[in-house]
């Protein structure tokens, strides 16, 4: 019997890092000392480090330096977007319109804001591909909307957003836009001066860099309409106190410039890997078919449906292929994935689906041993379902 080597299909949940990023980050680990914040040559060197990767995380959306807050990740950022806005609000703006697929970090946070009071908060209806629906947002906006908060790509699905639109729309309304961006930086371009976004949030782990880092990328008027979430020292213009991650950061910016340089020859690359598997998988079984619009998403996901085979099963005789489904388990029940349901597939369909997502070092010699895993399991976990039923 031969063994299948380990196969890592599961960049959207994070990447691995870049051993080139983290070449820069091991002197900022073991040699160099001091916080960013002294005014001593330690410290100086450590600031420039910062300030270094800032502009590099700017450059990567199309931002300025002044507008980057780094953060721990996507979620705080997300955390920071909406709960640094509201808490600022002049009282005739108090709704925030979130769409139905946001990730929990953005979702969660408006709930809570909606539970203290703080905000109220509507849910923009998807589209069955999966996209935000327009004529929907434009039924909930109004003059009291302080912000719109929709994704730029679903880490579910991979589907793309009609970003600007949205910024348009919020805008003529007088609403900030905020965006999500964290699943397409490092794979699509991503200009926020296009899109027309005022706060953007990316991650570290995303991007083949570190985790436990990432940014809220800022317009100059976001950035004066913000509160601090976490108090302190007053670090990052106020905004997010505390000493700053050195290393993290300077790694989030190295994987921001290698991104920028490489994403758009990496993703063709990637989505045609991408889409060999999918052909490959689909030959040796039936019964697949793919969630989610498939001309407008992210280059490296594939997001199928195997009938009749329980997602969860399947991954779990996958091993050693890392993929993963939607679905979370929570107080001991397992729910079906909320962006799936959200876009209209039943809870079985939605329990059926498994999220394939590729990236940099994913490589040729992958694709077939995790077809055949995929068929294998898949087979078994239909066969054994069909005698128990
Ligand atoms: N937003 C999106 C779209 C994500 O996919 C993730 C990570 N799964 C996050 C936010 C949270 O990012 P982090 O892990 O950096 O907190």
């Amino acid at each position: 019997m031969t063994c299948v080597e380990e196969i890592y299909f599961d960049y959207n949940a994070s990447t691995p890092l870049d051993p080139r990023v983290a070449e820069v980050m091991l002197p900022a680990l073991t040699d160099q000392v001091g916080n960013a914040s002294s005014a001593h040559r330690f410290g100086r060197r450590q600031a420039a480090a910062v300030e270094l990767a800032r502009e590099q995380v700017a450059d990567l959306v199309g931002g300025t330096r002044s507008g980057v807050v780094f953060t721990a990740g996507a979620t705080e950022a997300n955390n920071l977007a909406l709960r640094g806005a509201t808490e600022t609000v002049a009282s005739s703006r108090d709704r925030l319109l979130i769409s139905a697929v946001e990730h929990a970090s953005v979702r969660r946070t408006a709930h809570r804001l909606a539970e203290l009071g703080l905000a109220k908060v509507d849910v923009i209806r998807v589209t069955p591909g999966g996209f935000v629906d327009l004529d929907a947002l434009d039924g909930l906006l109004g003059s009291d909307v302080l912000m719109v908060s929709v994704m730029a790509a679903n880490s579910e699905t991979g589907v793309l957003n009609p970003v600007a639109e949205v910024a348009e729309r919020a805008h003529a309304l007088g609403a900030l836009f905020h965006c999500d961006a964290t699943q397409q930086v490092g794979r699509l371009s991503f200009d926020m001066a296009a899109v027309d976004a005022d706060l953007v949030s990316l991650s570290g782990h995303k991007i083949c860099g570190p985790s436990g880092v990432g940014a809220l990328v800022c317009t100059a008027a976001a950035l004066r309409q913000l509160a601090p979430i976490i108090e302190g020292g007053g670090h990052e213009r106020g905004l997010r106190s505390g000493s700053l991650n050195v290393a993290g950061i300077v790694g989030l910016g190295a994987a921001a410039r290698l991104a920028a340089a490489e994403r758009t020859a990496e993703s063709a690359r990637v989505s045609a890997l991408r889409d060999r598997l999918v052909t490959a998988i689909q030959s040796r079984l039936s019964g697949v078919s793919q969630n989610g619009d498939t001309t407008r998403r992210l280059p490296n996901t594939a997001n199928l449906r195997f009938a009749g085979a329980d997602a969860e099963a399947v991954i779990a005789n996958m091993d050693p292929v890392a993929v993963s489904a939607g679905s979370a388990c929570s107080t001991g029940t397992i729910d079906p994935s909320e962006v799936l349901v959200a876009m209209g597939l039943s809870r079985e369909a939605a329990f059926e689906s498994v999220r394939f997502s590729l990236g940099r070092f994913t490589s040729e010699a992958d694709i077939e041993p995790a077809a055949q895993r995929t068929a294998a399991a898949v087979d078994y976990v239909r066969a054994m379902l069909s005698e128990g039923a």
